[in-house]
């Protein structure tokens, strides 16, 4: 079982970038090589739904002896597109090459894992969203019929060149499944969005990652990591690896509960899993557009935090924590956000910033 890198020219040093901004991207050898990275489906936790329709595609493509279908992971960052990528390529001990949108820049840049493909491999592309139109066309026929077709020549001695490839599979990765287009959305046969994980999951996940961090953590300091890591678990092991080096720095180096809130506070992640940044939005949305609705470009444009950030990384978990709303006229902050920051909610503007109410803007 080996994994390959492909780059391409583009951003020949370009990491895979998937993260929180508050978290450094992994480079490709990190990714494969993060210890705390399930490496079973039967070690992957929570996203169950997702985990017994991947069970049921690997069964069958061993007994048919056949390359995995083309897979498509949605949900934002940290939550385990990559990790089920990997999980994918031990259980079946194929070839796994990872690389991301943002580095094909051109059709030349994908060629080489096309014709170096071997029957059944993997080929892992984060942030398929990004990928160019062109290379995005290119990769049609290789998705459907295993085939790429070439260009040779110019004007009308031009004719084209079909070149048979191996069998194998595509998984793609994104943040936002809206930018997609549906031919290359459709060209996918399996669609696994990831949700948020429960407290129960994730404290579930620390307490074995502490484990293999040969670090002693209560119960209780698990379940308080677990709440204050905003339902991802790449954040949860960020936590888990910085409350470690505070336990072990200030006290006996094991992680009790005071030790975990003390650490945690420190790094200005609240009880709500908010850090700065969180808060930050917040303010700005309470404080400079009077609570909303406001677009996420002046949002982005106020706070200088560029819209990507926002939309992937900021957004996502504000509204499934209700702090904030989405309306067809912008952003708009709600009682939890006023009561959360301390600030008054001004009687006359209850939720939209206008008089028409909620439903006046649905
Ligand atoms: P994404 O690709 O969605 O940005 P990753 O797959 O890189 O997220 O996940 C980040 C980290 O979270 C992984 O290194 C892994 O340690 C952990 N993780 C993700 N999903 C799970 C899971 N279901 N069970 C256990 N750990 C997980």
């Amino acid at each position: 079982m080996r994994e390959r890198k492909i780059q391409g020219s583009a951003t020949p040093d370009s990491p895979i970038t998937s993260g929180l901004s508050s978290i450094a991207p992994a480079s490709p050898d990190e990714i494969v090589n993060d210890s705390l990275r399930p490496t079973r489906l039967m070690d992957m936790i929570g996203q169950k739904a997702v985990a017994d329709r991947l069970r049921v595609a690997l069964e069958a493509c061993r007994i048919r002896g056949e390359a995995l279908p083309h897979i498509l992971f949605d949900g934002p960052p940290g939550l385990g597109k990559t990790t089920f990528a990997t999980v994918l390529h031990h259980e079946l001990g194929v070839e796994l090459a990872m690389t991301s949108g943002p580095a094909l820049d051109k059709k030349g840049d994908v060629m080489p894992f096309l014709t170096n493909a071997i029957e059944g491999s993997i080929l892992f592309i984060d942030e398929i969203h990004r990928l160019p139109k062109s290379v995005e066309e290119f990769i049609y026929p290789v998705m459907e019929d295993f085939r790429v077709d070439v260009v040779l020549g110019e004007g009308i001695s031009a004719r084209t060149l079909n070149l048979p490839l191996k069998k194998f599979t595509i998984i793609g990765a994104t943040t936002r499944s809206g930018m997609l287009s549906s031919p290359l959305r459709d060209r996918f046969h399996m669609h696994e969005h990831l949700e948020f994980y429960d407290i129960d999951d994730l404290a579930r996940i620390v307490t074995i990652n502490a484990a293999k961090l040969k670090t002693t953590i209560t119960q209780e300091a698990a379940i308080e990591l677990a709440h204050r890591s905003r339902g991802t678990p790449r954040l949860a092991n960020a936590r888990l690896r910085w409350v470690r080096d505070f336990a072990t720095a200030r006290a006996d180096g094991v992680v009790t509960v005071e030790i975990a809130r003390e650490a945690l506070d420190m790094q200005e992640i609240d009880r709500e899993a908010l850090d700065k940044q969180d808060r930050r939005y917040l303010e700005g949305l309470i404080k400079v557009f009077h609570g909303g609705p406001a677009g996420v470009e002046a949002l982005a444009a106020t706070l200088a935090i560029s819209v990507d950030t926002l939309a992937d990384e900021v957004e996502p978990y504000l509204l499934r924590s209700q702090f904030i709303i989405r309306t067809p006229r912008g952003r708009c902050a709600t009682p939890k956000a006023y009561k959360h920051l301390g600030i008054r909610q001004p009687a006359n503007r209850p939720l939209t910033g206008g008089p028409e109410g909620l439903f006046g803007l649905i």
